[in-house]
């Protein structure tokens, strides 16, 4: 009940939700017969979890942020959302995005824009925008998101709260919209490092319904955490990190780059080394992202023809049924990105675009392996900047996906990366935090969550 009447209280200001559970003060009821009558509680049991609309839930309207599903109700829950359940959680309601998970600040969600809990004239960063505010302002325990190229890190670093991007195939995928899928995993937002790591463990692990989810053992990503090793005085001793060089040059905002800059102070002082590392390819990862994120979803949203989901437009013939209902239902950030897409994979442009786009994916791939072999983890900025005004970037697409280039690289190379809290510069009320992102290793999350964990 304190959850929701916040949740009531807030939601008018900050917009987080595009729809809120009738059932969640029931299913907590549940749980409290469940303990009247001594019977085993899962380990979510109670936890109000706030879900981004891009994944499918049963008893919910899940739009993906757009209008041409705005009435849409799966018939199935996804497996990250199934597995929740199981552990006890309450889905409190289905947060708010940018359309498809395309954009950086909610402002392209086909419903409405969400405001950053520190400052409400100011983005929560996207496109898990919603998730990350919901959990900022307490309305939530903790949240999912998904991230594609940074729609997870980038909020939570907006936000100031804990999030984390597991390693590709960690988590399954189904029922998560697609929108990359070589890219795309569901992550996760809590404001703890711990709350985080039993959020990460309840979802994670293969599933039969999603091919591309791994079936490598996963640890319990929270049971290390509460080792003796916090009261070391040096209990970050033999760790080596890597600063990426290239983050914190030409663009990055001078308050993000000394707060980066204490953060790796911080390392060494817990025991660690911290050396300089240069990822050569940094920089052709943001255009190489582009066009692969642009080509795979031109293919992905072929789905929503007016026919097997969501809104139609009706017509006689069928080729305008098809059009006017992608006219009708899709957003303008959405249709860029198809036109673009297309574009890229013609027949006539495909050497040149997407060819090479996935021959940059294959070096930075490689980059990140020869500096992860050397470095235990990589250290940089989640975002360039700290949340800025709702509107300023709107019109201007280069200057929005150009504040991407800390998180797309860790998508071409499916790695696992956590972003917490490490700073603030002025700004807002009481100062706009800035994110620190550790960069780990393939299913290393574990070395991420532990050290996170540490560091805070
Ligand atoms: N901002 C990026 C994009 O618009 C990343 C989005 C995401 O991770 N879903 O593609």
């Amino acid at each position: 009940e304190e959850y929701l009447n916040r949740l009531r209280q807030t939601e008018p200001q900050i917009q987080s939700f595009l729809h809120v559970s009738e059932n969640a003060l029931r299913d907590a009821q549940a749980i409290d017969q469940k303990i009247e009558r001594n019977e085993e509680l899962g380990p979510l049991a109670g936890v109000l979890v706030g879900v981004k609309d891009n994944i499918c839930t049963v008893d919910m309207p899940s739009t993906g942020g757009s209008r041409i599903l705005e009435d849409y109700r799966p018939a199935f829950d996804a497996t990250a959302v199934k597995k929740l359940r199981e552990c006890g959680a309450i889905i409190v309601g289905k947060t708010n995005l940018d359309e498809f998970g395309m954009g950086s600040t909610t402002e392209s969600s086909g419903f409405q824009v969400t405001a950053n809990p520190w400052d409400v004239s100011r983005v929560p960063g996207g496109s898990s925008g919603g998730s990350a505010a919901a959990v900022s302002a307490r309305q939530c325990v903790v949240s999912l998101g998904s991230d594609t190229g940074g729609s997870v890190r980038q909020p939570a670093s907006f936000c100031g709260v804990v999030g984390m991007k597991p390693t590709y195939g960690r988590v399954s995928r189904f029922g998560l919209m697609a929108y990359a899928s070589s890219l795309d995993v569901i992550g996760c937002f809590g404001s703890s490092v711990v709350d985080t790591a039993i959020l990460l463990h309840a979802i994670s692990g293969h599933d039969i319904l999603d091919a591309t989810s791994s079936k490598r053992v996963v640890p319990d990503f929270s049971s290390q955490l509460t080792s003796m090793e916090l009261f070391e005085s040096k209990p970050l001793r033999g760790l080596r990190v890597g600063v990426i060089r290239e983050t914190l040059g030409d663009g990055v905002d001078m308050g993000v780059i000394s707060s980066i800059k204490a953060a790796a102070s911080h390392l060494e002082e817990l025991g660690s080394t911290v050396i300089e590392v240069s990822l050569p390819s940094f920089s052709l990862g943001l255009p190489a992202y582009y066009i692969l994120a642009s080509s795979e979803s031109s293919s992905n949203l072929s789905r929503y023809d007016g026919v097997r989901y969501g809104n139609q437009v009706a017509s006689d013939e069928l080729n305008s049924l098809y059009g006017d209902s992608r006219a009708n239902g899709f957003g303008p950030e959405v249709k860029m990105r198809i036109l673009m897409g297309t574009y890229a994979l013609s027949a006539g442009y495909y050497d040149a675009y997407y060819k090479r786009a996935q021959q940059v994916r294959t070096l930075v791939q490689k980059s990140f392996k020869t500096a992860l072999d050397e470095n235990d983890i990589l250290i940089s900025p989640a975002a360039p900047s700290v949340a800025y005004k709702i509107g300023e970037k709107k019109n201007d697409p280069l200057a929005m996906y150009a504040g991407d280039i800390m998180t797309v690289n860790v998508n071409l190379a499916g790695l696992p990366a956590l972003v917490l809290p490490c700073g603030f510069v002025e700004g807002g009320v009481a100062g706009l935090p800035v994110g620190l992102q550790m960069i780990g290793a393939a299913f290393d999350e574990e070395k991420l969550l532990k050290v996170g964990h540490i560091f805070e």
